[in-house]
């Protein structure tokens, strides 16, 4: 299939048509962003990871019955995947708190929650993703009740496969971001709501469950450094390590003062 005209470019990702109606690839991109883009770098191979680490959890998803946009891997950053009605929403599940939660509310970071926190933010970078509640989205119509609450449902059973899947590597689900889009299947004719975008460490916080240690994006938003092992960490344990790519970072904003020795 033909990859054709390119129709959205985002921060991590490039959406292109294809020959086919409804169907679309996304490529994967190196670029790392963090708080709304003011942040910005560049880590080599971070798409190669993600488009596997990805591809491995919407696949094993798929095997339990949750309906994904994952057509199939074409190569080291490339997806085809099927055209969906996104929802203008991130659906945001919480195991352990962390980040904005524990910016907004002072809770300690690595409080063990009672139960996932389901929390919405509206996609929208120029006011910085705010935090809604269903309410919100009802009223303005980003979706209706009987759509969220499919959603929520679809959430908490991905928590649940997920942190199984996790906890059998030795990493804990602390939180993680999902997005949904509705498309019509092609069998029956209806509607349905399918999982869209993807799962990586971009999207998760995943600590080593022994030593808390981050392997996600935290490692750029933190500046902790070796971003890229802790993706590769995380593709090792999940048994996808892929094809060797010579990755290493590169950070085009940072510099560093040269000096000289003065000439006698
Ligand atoms: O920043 P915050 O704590 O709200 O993020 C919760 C989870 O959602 C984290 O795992 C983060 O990586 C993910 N997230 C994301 N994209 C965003 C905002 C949050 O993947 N735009």
């Amino acid at each position: 299939m033909n990859k054709q005209k390119k129709i959205y470019e985002g921060k991590a990702k490039i959406l292109y048509e294809t020959s086919k109606n409804n169907i679309l690839i996304q490529h994967f991109k190196d670029d790392a962003t963090a708080f709304n883009n003011l942040k910005r770098s560049k880590v080599e191979g971070k798409g190669v990871l993600n488009n596997r680490i990805s591809e491995h959890i919407y696949n094993n998803l798929n095997q339990c019955g949750i309906e994904t946009h994952l057509i199939k891997r074409l190569n080291m950053r490339e997806q085809l995947i099927k055209s969906a009605k996104v929802f203008p929403i991130e659906f945001i599940v919480r195991n352990i708190s962390a980040g904005s939660l524990v910016k907004r509310l002072g809770i300690t970071e690595g409080t063990v929650l009672k139960y996932p926190l389901l929390e919405y933010c509206l996609k929208n970078d120029e006011l910085q993703d705010p935090l809604i509640s269903r309410d919100h989205i009802v009223n303005f119509e980003w979706a209706n009740n009987n759509e969220i609450e499919k959603i929520d449902h679809m959430s908490l059973r991905i928590n649940d496969l997920l942190q199984g899947l996790f906890r059998g590597i030795g990493i804990k689900l602390v939180d993680f971001k999902l997005e949904y889009g509705k498309t019509l299947n092609k069998d029956n004719g209806k509607e349905e709501i399918i999982l869209v975008d993807e799962i990586s460490p971009d999207t998760c916080r995943l600590w080593d469950t022994k030593t808390d240690k981050k392997l996600d994006k935290d490692r750029f938003r933190k500046d902790l450094g070796n971003i890229i092992q802790g993706y590769q960490e995380v593709a090792r344990r999940l048994g996808i390590m892929p094809e060797e790519t010579n990755i290493k970072e590169v950070n085009f904003l940072g510099t560093k003062s040269l000096k000289f020795k003065k000439k006698k």
